[in-house]
């Protein structure tokens, strides 16, 4: 591993801890990042380190963070969603695909993918300028269930939502990842098809539910 890549470890695996609570360097240090590291993360400007040892990201750090992890968590959902790869395998590759992409790269899978704001492990992605602007150049591969048009379909990839009850009710209800969904109408109300069930749904939920289209 070069130098620079050393770094963005150093400053993603920071940035991750630093999403679950606080963190000293001392805890750093045990974790493998050594002190020599760490002062260097400073003078560059991103990181600070405070009289307890608290080290937290600056705006510089915090936006390098947020540009490696965006394309370490799309990475994930393209292995995951596409390549069918889990697991450790999915953890290196995701590590290694972090350091090489460039940003038209990372848009363009994010776009593939339909924008998805949550990983395969459920934390966040954060948003790149392809997710405000929506550009439609590319078909989405992947979309939320609420982007079908009326007499579409879709097979179930994975639903978004940190909302254990309500992924708990659309499971029990037979909506899990690899149900084929169909939308039978949009208005009034938003009707979907699936095996034998016809159901009325809130956009807001089919909104969460990520599907591949089918080709009509
Ligand atoms: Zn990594
Ligand atoms: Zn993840
Ligand atoms: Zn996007």
């Amino acid at each position: 591993m070069d130098k620079k890549q050393q770094l963005e470890e150093n400053l993603e695996a920071i940035g991750m801890r630093l999403e679950e609570g606080k963190i000293t360097s001392d805890e750093l240090e045990m974790s493998g990042i050594s002190d020599a590291d760490l002062y260097e993360m400073r003078d560059n400007g991103i990181i600070t380190v405070d009289s307890d040892k608290n080290v937290a990201l600056t705006s510089k750090g915090q936006g390098e963070f947020n540009t490696l992890i965006r394309r370490h968590r799309l990475a994930e959902r393209l292995m995951s969603d596409i390549l069918n790869i889990g697991g450790e395998s999915m953890e290196k590759h995701a590590c290694e695909f972090e350091h090489i992409l460039s940003t038209d790269i990372t848009e363009s899978i994010c776009t593939l993918l339909g924008h998805p704001t949550t990983c395969p492990h459920g934390k966040a992605i954060p948003p790149g300028g392809c997710c405000s602007n929506r550009r439609r150049e590319l078909e989405p591969l992947i979309l939320p269930l609420d982007s079908l048009s009326a007499g579409e379909g879709g097979k179930i990839l994975y639903i978004s939502t940190r909302d254990h009850y309500r992924l708990d009710k659309l499971t029990s209800i037979g909506l899990m990842p690899g149900t084929i969904v169909k939308v039978h109408q949009k208005q009034p109300a938003l009707v979907v098809l699936f095996d034998e069930t016809t159901l009325s749904m809130d956009t807001e939920i089919a909104r969460d539910i990520y599907v591949r289209k089918l080709k009509n």
